[in-house]
């Protein structure tokens, strides 16, 4: 049966931000077929299912760009720390501690937390091992990712437990690209994921661009975020973490980089020049004490940008809305209070997101055609009303608990805040025990 989303305001971020209110969204099977004001011909639906969105925005499905699944059990286990520490004495040991039980809780949780608010797709890193686990919670999910084995084979405190060899790397990465890629209809992608210049050897990153070439798909690794780590990647190459990566075989538009906090202006007009993407995770670099990435700079000088809350244990929520918030809030200190308007900020979890993952044809924003990747968001919360620009209240004032009904391929996945695949109390349940356990295996 076709599903009628009817009486909202639709956000479109189509290339002209139309914005019809009173609108309807008709949905037939995984597409959105017609979008326009409530009682057209073309959006009545005959017999259709329908979704009352009265005092609600409709939005496309919000894209979260970089996340880390694998971690939301270690939420609240490691804060307070810079990056290189943050991981050596704390998630390092933590990941190493992973098995397929505690990475399917940890999956499970974090994915329950991101739908609910609204996230309809995420470009996931997971850790070395366990990642069947991930992509089966994907998969029950209904969520759209995209997700890949973290891959590591060197560096200083990479725990026995996390180091792989080159070989073993690329073949794990490639036995998973082979059996998840493509599956659930197309829902579910590969992205190889060398985890960061400092645990990767040049054979392993080249291995890694190869076969993601080979197969069309996207590489994912962190660059930039850091001073310290910028400053080890010196030490050890002898050049900056973006320009090895560059020489390495990442660049263009199916490189996907996380942070970039540190990146020079000329940096970012090489990025731009080349395609390769960037993602801003703005609460995770303000919570590692990292900086505030130059976003409006990177926006003006052509970089497809995207956001990302990045996870568990260096935000510590994976709330689209924070990182929104959070995205607009520090262009303007950084910037200039003109820098990133709401309009612009909502682009980059939409279309922007969309367009950095190679999905922009698919979704991104609501037009016939597109697939039916929804959030039903409510206007009517005291902290959104009484009226306003529909961007500013989005961006600046709702919250993930506004978001009522989630879409992901024309299925509806959340409904009423409540999530109709995962049952909830259980995944809290199973993730605190699976917590406990991965911490007294880890023994730190
Ligand atoms: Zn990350």
């Amino acid at each position: 049966m076709d599903i009628l989303i009817r009486g909202g305001t639709i956000v479109t971020c189509d290339a002209h931000d139309r914005v019809v209110e009173g609108g309807s969204v008709l949905v037939r099977g995984r597409d959105i077929v017609s979008v326009g004001k409530s009682g057209d011909a073309a959006t009545s639906g005959g017999l259709a299912r329908v979704i009352d969105a009265s005092g609600c925005a409709v939005i496309p499905g919000l894209v979260q760009a970089h996340v880390h699944l694998c971690q939301t059990l270690m939420r609240g286990m490691a804060d307070d720390l810079p990056l290189l520490e943050w991981l050596r004495r704390r998630i390092w040991p933590l990941e190493a501690a992973h098995d397929e039980k505690s990475a399917a809780a940890s999956a499970e949780l974090g994915l329950a937390e991101a739908m609910l608010g609204g996230t309809t797709t995420i470009l996931d890193m997971g850790t070395v091992r366990a990642h069947d686990a991930i992509f089966d919670a994907c998969a029950r999910s209904g969520v759209r990712a995209i997700s890949g084995k973290a891959m590591m084979d060197r560096g200083d405190g990479v725990p026995a437990g996390l180091r792989e060899s080159t070989r073993a790397s690329l073949d794990e990465s490639e036995r998973l690209a082979r059996t998840w890629a493509g599956t659930e209809g197309g829902r579910l992608g590969y992205a190889w994921a060398p985890r960061f210049v400092l645990s990767c050897s040049e054979d392993l990153v080249r291995g890694a661009v190869e076969r993601a070439r080979d197969r069309g798909e996207i590489v994912h690794t962190h660059a930039a975020e850091h001073a310290a780590e910028r400053e080890a990647v010196r030490g050890a190459l002898g050049d900056d973490d973006i320009a090895v990566l560059r020489r390495w075989g990442i660049a263009g538009p199916k490189a996907v980089l996380a942070h970039g906090v540190q990146l020079r202006r000329e940096e970012g007009e090489e990025l731009a020049r080349e395609g390769t993407r960037v993602v801003h995770c703005p609460s995770a670099n303000l919570k590692l004490g990292s900086g505030i990435a130059p976003i409006a700079e990177l926006d003006r000088a052509g970089v497809v940008l995207a956001l990302g809350a990045d996870g568990a244990p260096c935000n510590n929520n994976l709330d689209p809305w924070v990182e929104l918030r959070h995205a607009a809030l520090l262009a303007k200190v950084r910037s200039g209070v003109t820098s990133l308007p709401a309009r612009r900020a909502l682009r980059l979890a939409t279309t922007d997101g969309a367009r950095a993952l190679g999905l922009d044809g698919v979704i991104g924003s609501i037009e016939p055609g597109k697939r039916a990747d929804l959030a039903v968001v409510r206007l009517d919360g005291v902290h959104s009303e009484p009226g306003g620009d529909v961007f500013s209240r989005l961006v600046y004032a709702c919250t993930a608990r506004d978001v009522r009904h989630v879409l992901v391929d024309g299925a509806l996945i959340v409904k009423n805040g409540e999530h109709l695949r995962i049952d909830v109390p259980r995944a809290r349940d199973r993730a605190r025990s699976a917590a406990r356990a991965m911490l007294a295996r880890a023994a730190l």
